[in-house]
């Protein structure tokens, strides 16, 4: 049997199988991927007042997971985090714990992103703030094998000119480590093309670029995004389905957009997957890649967003090989390596995939029902698996 044979077919993929599955994540903001621990130890060791002294209180007071109205009031648990994210032993640390823990559910490579604007409140220099967060994603390679680039962050709702110096920021440590340069916070009355000169400096540089857009706004975000900013890919996209002749521009131009399941949810952007456009969108061709967001606020793992697509958007072999394929593709990495990356994922996944159907095949070798292995709902596939253990 090869992967030719089964690619087509509907095989039970559960939890072991996306955590075991390689993934890459290109859209994860630092200051929002915490460890809760960690936040309560380092409030502790810097004398920081959170409101909470304990994880049940702190759990209460970020609420992780939670659905908001809006993405603005999705916004404020970053309030809570930031706090104690302002010393460079601090950043180093939770650099490092994010890659850690990505490196624990197999994601081989990772694009962080934050504003170091946001870490300047005890006079560290945005160089410091940077290099800490560099050394702490360059031990976590050596230490876990996971690999990774820094996006720098320019805010919509904080002034052009602090853009203009993140941009340079970016354009210094171009090579050294960062291999971005993003728009993030609140998009509503926030355009990107205030921040001009901040996306010619970047662009001007050959540094790529990547803009939050038709997250909290419709497409004229997202226009501004491609045609003002030259975005090289979208975070989010979420509302481009309402012009389909931008629709079909990104798509043509294979412009990736990153997917944040939960995340949309929670920010109010869609009401419920059932109304997410991620299906529509991988069906018309367009270069779709899944992500976290931020593994705290968001409460999740590049594991559990494959199974939420999985349960969602019923993934056959094929469409689960293509969303990983598309992640890989859209690394902001030089193409030397990435060359390299694409052939040897795309390998792995489809070994991976034989594997899965094959188990699949023999009835006493795992605890599947026969139903659950042809089964139409992924998701209570997945379900069936984990009572059968
Ligand atoms: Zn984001």
């Amino acid at each position: 049997m090869d992967y030719r044979d089964i690619e087509n077919q509907p095989i039970p993929l559960d939890e072991d199988f996306f955590h075991r599955l390689p993934k890459v994540d290109l859209h994860v903001h630092l200051d929002g991927s915490l460890r809760l621990a960690t936040i309560l130890e380092l409030a502790q060791e810097n004398r920081v007042e959170l409101g909470a002294q304990t994880m049940e209180c702190l759990r209460d007071l970020i609420a992780p997971g939670k659905v908001h109205r809006s993405l603005e009031e999705y916004l404020r648990g970053f309030d809570i985090t930031l706090k104690v994210m302002q010393t460079d032993g601090a950043l180093y640390r939770i650099a490092y714990e994010l890659a850690q823990d990505a490196a624990a559910e197999n994601i081989r490579y990772m694009e962080v992103r934050y504003s170091p604007i946001l870490h300047t409140r005890n006079k560290l220099s945005l160089a410091a703030i940077l290099e800490s967060v560099l050394e702490g994603l360059r031990d976590a390679e050596r230490d876990f094998g996971i690999r990774s680039g820094v996006i720098v962050c320019g805010i919509r709702d904080i002034s052009p000119t602090v853009s203009l110096r993140l941009a340079e920021l970016a354009v210094a440590f171009k090579n050294r480590g960062v291999v971005g340069f993003d728009l993030a916070g609140a998009e509503y009355n926030n355009p990107a093309r205030d921040h001009l000169d901040a996306f010619t400096l970047i662009l001007s540089n050959n540094v790529n670029v990547t803009i939050h857009a038709g997250e909290a706004y419709g497409p004229d975000s997202i226009h501004q995004a491609v045609h003002y900013c030259g975005a090289h890919r979208i975070g989010h996209g979420t509302r481009l389905r309402e012009d389909g002749d931008l629709l079909n521009y990104i798509n043509d131009h294979r412009i990736p957009l990153e997917v944040c399941l939960s995340s949309n949810v929670q920010t109010g952007t869609v009401e419920d997957l059932s109304r997410h456009p991620f299906r529509f969108y991988y069906d018309l061709g367009l270069r779709v890649t899944l992500n976290t967001d931020n593994r705290l606020i968001t409460d999740t793992t590049m594991t559990r967003e494959y199974m939420l697509a999985h349960a969602h958007f019923e993934f056959l072999p094929r469409d689960v090989l293509n969303v990983v394929m598309h992640g890989v593709k859209s690394a902001f990495m030089p193409h030397e390596y990435k060359r390299d990356f694409v052939i040897a994922t795309k390998a792995e996944v489809k070994a991976m995939l034989v594997e899965q159907a094959k188990k699949a095949m023999v009835p006493d070798s795992a605890p599947l029902t026969r139903d659950s292995a042809v089964s139409k709902s992924p998701g209570s596939s997945a379900s069936t698996r984990e009572d059968g253990r």
